[in-house]
Parts: C-alpha cells; structure tokens; sequence
C-alpha cells in the first residue's frame, strides 16, 4: 500500500502530475514514462518505455550483501544525543526555527531524494527501494542514457553498486516505516537509508575516508576537543590502513599552526598515543577547499604543509596569481551588490585564495541562501573553477572546489573514486560539499553526531569484512 498524502504533491517544472487519480497518477517527462505498481514489485522488464522503444531485459547484478548492520544501541546513541547546542550558531531559518529547529527546507535539497519522496504517493517504501537498486544497477552501465538520469536528469555517478532495499530493511527494524500507513518517510529518512547503504557499499574496498569540518567533525565555528569522540573514531580508521582527510573550506596560507588550532585534540592524540609515522602518515587536511594540503611531520609531530608542486595538478598549478586576484575582486563586488539588494550590512573578508561577507547584523539561512546564488550566477562564466557557497553564517567565493582538491590527493595517493568516501553536511546547490558528489561516493550527515554513527557503523563493516575481533 502507498502512503496516504492528504493534498496534491509538490509539483517541479520537470514533474507535471498529468492524472486527477492519486494511486495511478503519472509523471510524464518527455519520452519516459513511469507506471507505478502500488501491489507487486516491479519486475526487472518494466513498463517503462524508452524513447518510445520497449527494452529487453537484462540479467542484473546481485546486489553485495553487508556483513554487519546498524545495531538498536547506535541508533539510540544517536536519538539520544543533544540536537540544540551544536546548531546554536547556526543562521535559522524563518519558517522553520519553531518546528524543526535545526534543518530548513533549503538545507535538504536534493532532487533524488526529492523524486524518491514523490514515488512514495504511489509506491510503498519497499517497492521504491527495489525499482532503485534496479535503475542503479542500470545507470552504472550507461549514466548518460539511464532511466534513473532521464527522470533526475542533474544525477551524477554512482561509483559503487548499492543495496538500498537491504539498507531499507536495516532501517526498518529499528523505525518500522513499513508499518506506516499515513506518514511516509521524510527527507532525512530517505537520506539516512541512503548512507547506510553507502557506508555497507564503502566499507569493502575504501582506501580514503574524506570528511568536511564544520558541522560535519565539529559544531560550526568550534574544534575538535581532546575528548571529542571524533578523535578515537579517525584513530581506528587509520589504524586499519585507511588514509584520512579533513577537507575543509578554512585556509590559512603559510599558518600552519592555524590550521592545527582547529583538530588541536586530534593531533594531540596522535602524540599521546605516540603514533608511529606509519600511521600518522595517513592523515592529511586539505585547506581553502583545495588550496593547501598538509601532513603530520615526522619528526616534530605537527601539520606542516607539503609544498604545491609535489601533488598539485597541473591544472591547478596553471592559475595564475593575475586570474585569480581578478576573480576574486568580480567576486568581492557581486557579494557587495548582492547583500546591499537585500539590505543586508556586511563586513567583507578578503583571504589570497578567498573572498567572502559575514553579516553585521542577524539574518536568516534563506537572505544566505540568496547572496550565494546571485554570485553563483554572476560569475558562472569564470575562467577559474570557484565555489560560493553559503556558510551558515556568512558567504564566501573560493579559488576552486572541494573536488578538485580530492580529485588531486587521490592521484597523489593512487586511490580511485569508488575507494574514497566523503563525509559532509552541505551537499545542497549552495553548500561546499556539494562538488565532491563528481569525483567519489558521498555520506551526508546533518552534525557530528550523524558522522559519529555512520563512522561507527563503518568501521563495524571494515572489521567484519577484515574479520578481525572487535575490541572497544
Ligand atoms: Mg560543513
């Protein structure tokens, strides 16, 4: 049985409801058509027409099945924790401080999920998740021709198979959506199901474990403390072979002790512990997105940076200090012009490979949301690849992205997209995560505490598949 919606759904320009019957309704893109079974699962021929040509069917691969699940006890760890006090310096948003307190609307874009959401008013959960395993199957094959690219047309790559009905059924257990009969799942439901099966899929064959930092490592704007639990988790996964990034948006050129102000309990552990450099070679942050990288230095214990010319792309290494300073001044100009638009005072913040505003006065997630599109906008016809993004609490225009500066620490570590997994909370249009979706498989969490289960969860997996005892 699908869920029971009580009003007519969120229509996208792309998605135009074309029946007045809820469960047989329809969503019609051109050439494609999308008939919902609301009793059987679909079978692997579909209806689905394509370009108006019926497709053979084709054998698919058996999805990979996870050794190790999501316990009861992870998931009350996680219930239990405080969702107030990490989100407090956060910009709220107007609509929706009072009821969800800590995500607005524009913080959970996405249009898969959204599309999934949509499937929902016709498919029950377990029949959404066994057409997706099979369109995923399909559109790893070819992702430019796909089923699943015709009706999410921005969808990117999956660099790994997933088993979502699996990662369903895990969350079932535990949340019993199945059960449900007048509330379907919600965004961050659909987006927990979607990790689960990422971190299962991950588990088997990662080599770098990439994370964001603020909001994702830490609360917005604080650190990582001596005993945050963030420490032990980055610890056990480079004591089990794995490479380890912070990949953040902070850059601080030739300050190198600034950026170890920021994981000060994490790098004070590494020396505590007493780490050997075999481990501790492991570990990397990357700065300004993709502007600074630094390591652990052997014989001193602190980050110092390695120099650009040793894993810097060549592309990277072509942009030249004349390009980038004219960038960032059209930048520092749209930033200005965008915040007086809207009345907004700002200070403005201008870094050699950044330029950003931090508002003067309080404001609201959506006014952010606002100025980081109008620059998008204003400079998408840049020579420099960029990334302006909404902060939470400001905006700024980077030299670059996050991908790029991945895309160069993989080659640098000989590591392939479907071996690194990143971490982040800020996957939307405007949020600096967003661009690392091109070059390698995606956890997204909206605060540490979700990046404490599912790192937990992770490494479960990696134990159980290296099948060694687990010890606390
Ligand atoms: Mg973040």
């Amino acid at each position: 049985m699908a869920f029971t919606f009580p009003q007519v759904p969120f229509c996208a320009a792309s998605w135009v409801p074309a029946g007045p019957c809820k469960r047989a309704r329809v969503y019609q893109q051109p050439n494609v058509s999308l008939h919902a079974s609301t009793s059987q699962p679909a079978a692997p021929a579909q209806q689905s027409e394509i370009g108006g040509k019926a497709r053979q069917p084709q054998p698919l691969q058996p999805p990979v099945q996870s050794q190790t699940q999501s316990s009861p006890e992870l998931w009350h760890e996680l219930l239990g924790a405080d969702e107030d006090e990490p989100f407090n310096a956060r910009a709220r948003s107007a609509s929706d401080a009072a009821v969800l307190r800590r995500k607005g609307h524009l913080k959970e874009q996405d249009f898969l999920i959204e599309f999934l959401l949509r499937m929902h008013e016709t498919h029950t959960c377990q029949e959404v998740f066994q057409k997706l395993d099979k369109w995923i199957v399909e559109h790893r094959r070819d992702g430019s021709r796909s089923r699943l690219k015709r009706m999410v047309p921005t969808l990117g790559s999956f660099f790994t198979p997933l088993n979502l009905v699996e990662a369903f059924q895990e969350y079932d257990r535990f949340f019993a959506l199945s059960r449900r009969t007048y509330v379907p799942p919600n965004f961050a439901e659909l987006r927990h199901i979607l990790n689960i099966a990422q971190v299962h899929a991950s588990a088997q064959s990662l080599k770098l474990c990439a994370f964001d930092a603020d909001g994702t490592l830490y609360a917005d704007g604080h650190h990582i403390e001596h005993d945050n639990q963030m420490v032990s988790l980055i610890v056990s996964l480079m004591r089990q072979g794995i490479y380890v990034a912070i990949v953040t948006a902070a850059g601080y050129p030739g300050e190198a002790d600034r950026f170890e102000q920021r994981i000060e309990g994490l790098v004070n552990a590494f020396r505590r512990l007493r780490l050997p450099t075999s481990i501790t070679d492991r570990f990397f942050v990357m700065g300004g997105e993709c502007n600074y990288l630094l390591r652990i230095d052997g014989a001193s214990k602190q980050l110092a940076f390695i120099p650009d010319q040793t894993w810097k792309s060549r592309l990277m290494m072509s942009w030249s200090e004349e390009a980038i300073s004219g960038l960032l001044d059209t930048a520092q100009e749209a930033l200005k012009q965008a915040a007086s638009q809207l009345r907004l005072d700002v200070e403005v913040i201008r870094k050699p490979r950044a330029v950003g505003v931090v508002p003067k006065q309080a404001t609201i997630y959506e006014v952010l949301e606002e100025v980081a599109l109008t620059v998008q906008h204003q400079l998408a016809d840049s020579a420099l690849p960029f990334c302006a993004f909404n902060g939470g609490q400001d905006v700024f225009v980077d030299i670059g992205n996050k991908s790029i500066g991945l895309e160069a620490l993989m080659k640098h570590l000989h590591v392939l997209p479907s071996q690194v997994l990143h971490v982040g909370d800020r996957f939307t249009i405007s949020g600096n995560d967003k661009a690392t979706r091109d070059c390698c498989c995606i956890v997204w969490v909206a605060n540490p505490e979700e990046t404490g289960f599912f790192i937990k969860l992770l490494l479960n997996d990696i134990r159980a598949n290296r099948a060694q005892p687990y010890i606390e």
